[in-house]
């Protein structure tokens, strides 16, 4: 707001000489919002005096206002996630209750082909319902959103002439921030970023790039905001989208940073942060053969991106498949040696193979490099389990649970020694 605080304006009313220093805040006032002193004189504002602040508050109330709407900005993009969100699990609904593979179709008893051909007979019923439903919802949604926007366009002015100059200081500043940046100087990048906003408050690169500082700094729910100012300037711009879903990943909200992700990738499929990120947050969903396709895809671009290959690890090693999961573990450990959640990847594959030895000296590892990775520390514990050396197993339940005291799986396994050597 630096840019405002040394403000002179004549007042508005051509027959007086002085500068504004007055604002009227009343809702049904028509006469001009600024004014100066012989306004008062002439008898303007003067029956609702209640209502009128000094200049500075102005700028107060601008910060107010911005700072509200990109609140509710914030909340009803959120609401929007929601619905598009319960609209996929309705859609998974509809496969799963109409849709059977004949695999499927073999393992199913009588009583369940049954119930699921009942099912499938009432099929056009359900679908005349559910396409009038959504059909009539959705027009009800569209007229009311056009009224709002109409709403809108009524007050809208053309609040910014920007002048040619002040879009090539916002080009210069943020060459300069985008250097910062790239050096990892995030903080600093986004100083430099505001102040090219202040010359072009529109200039997209420095919307996103703010946007993806900020993630950097793991300030997701801001990088969202600036994210969405950026999908703004242009709604059709794939890194805007990808720092919106990375961040909402980054907020373990695992659904969103899909339906984001996907629109990044409409426009550029080959995107390989946005192959990564959807790659991962399937992982997280415990989708794990989706989850290697996209590790797959993302792969194909960059090989060598450890985080890609221990994400075809792990899922790999969820579906049970120990031996290629420590195929790809060790893909990924020849990237980074040190990167313990590979290691641990590596040895819970080689424990569930019951290669004890082997397994004990990857978690080994893992913790010489990182004494408080959680997932090692309890592995080491399940390890020393499966060979019967419950003391030592509890040390390591009990240190992992030091780090996160809530996680069910290890508190149920430390009660399964006590009751074993009870
Ligand atoms: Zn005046
Ligand atoms: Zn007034």
């Amino acid at each position: 707001m630096n840019q405002f605080e040394n403000i002179t304006v004549k007042c508005p009313n051509p027959e007086h000489t002085k500068n504004v220093k007055y604002v009227c805040f009343d809702e049904s006032c028509k006469e001009q919002r600024l004014y100066c002193h012989e306004c008062i004189k002439i008898g303007k504002h003067v029956t609702h005096l209640q209502h009128q602040e000094e200049l500075p508050f102005l700028f107060e109330h601008i910060s107010r206002i911005e700072k509200e709407s990109d609140d509710l900005i914030n909340r009803i993009n959120k609401q929007m996630d929601l619905i598009q969100n319960d609209f996929f699990l309705l859609i998974g609904g509809i496969r799963s209750e109409y849709q059977i593979s004949k695999q499927q179709l073999h393992n199913l008893n009588l009583e369940q082909i049954n119930s699921f051909l009942s099912q499938s007979i009432h099929f056009k019923q359900f679908e005349l319902t559910i396409e009038k439903l959504l059909q009539e919802l959705i027009k009800e949604f569209q007229d009311q959103i056009t009224k709002l926007k109409n709403d809108l366009n009524l007050f809208a002015l053309d609040y910014y002439q920007i002048s040619k100059s002040n879009i090539e200081k916002s080009e210069e500043l943020f060459k300069i921030g985008y250097k910062l940046y790239r050096d990892d100087k995030y903080e600093e990048a986004i100083e430099i970023f505001d102040q090219a906003l202040n010359f072009n408050s529109n200039h997209q690169l420095s919307l996103v790039t703010k946007a993806e500082s900020l993630k950097m700094l793991h300030q997701y729910n801001e990088a969202i905001i600036w994210a969405d100012k950026a999908l703004q300037v242009n709604s059709n711009h794939y890194i805007s989208f990808y720092t919106k879903a990375d961040s909402l990943r980054g907020l373990n909200q695992y659904n969103e940073a899909i339906l984001w992700i996907d629109k990044a990738l409409q426009i550029n499929p080959k995107d390989f942060y946005s192959l990564f990120t959807k790659a991962d947050s399937l992982r997280m969903l415990e989708q794990y053969t989706e989850a290697i396709i996209w590790a797959e895809k993302a792969l194909q671009i960059n090989p060598q991106h450890c985080f890609s290959l221990y994400t075809k690890a792990d899922s790999l090693r969820m579906l049970d498949k120990y031996s290629e999961a420590i195929i790809w573990a060790n893909k990924a450990l020849s990237v980074n040696p040190k990167h313990c959640n590979s290691l641990y990847t590596k040895g819970n594959s080689l424990r569930q193979l019951k290669k004890y030895k082997e397994a004990m000296e990857v978690i080994e590892q893992s913790l010489k490099i990182n004494a408080n990775h959680f997932d090692s520390l309890r592995i080491k514990g399940e390890c020393l389990h499966d060979q019967k050396q419950y003391q030592q197993a509890l040390v390591f339940y009990d240190k992992a649970l030091e780090i996160n005291s809530n996680h069910q799986w290890t508190q149920n396994r430390k009660s399964i020694v006590f009751l074993t050597i009870r």
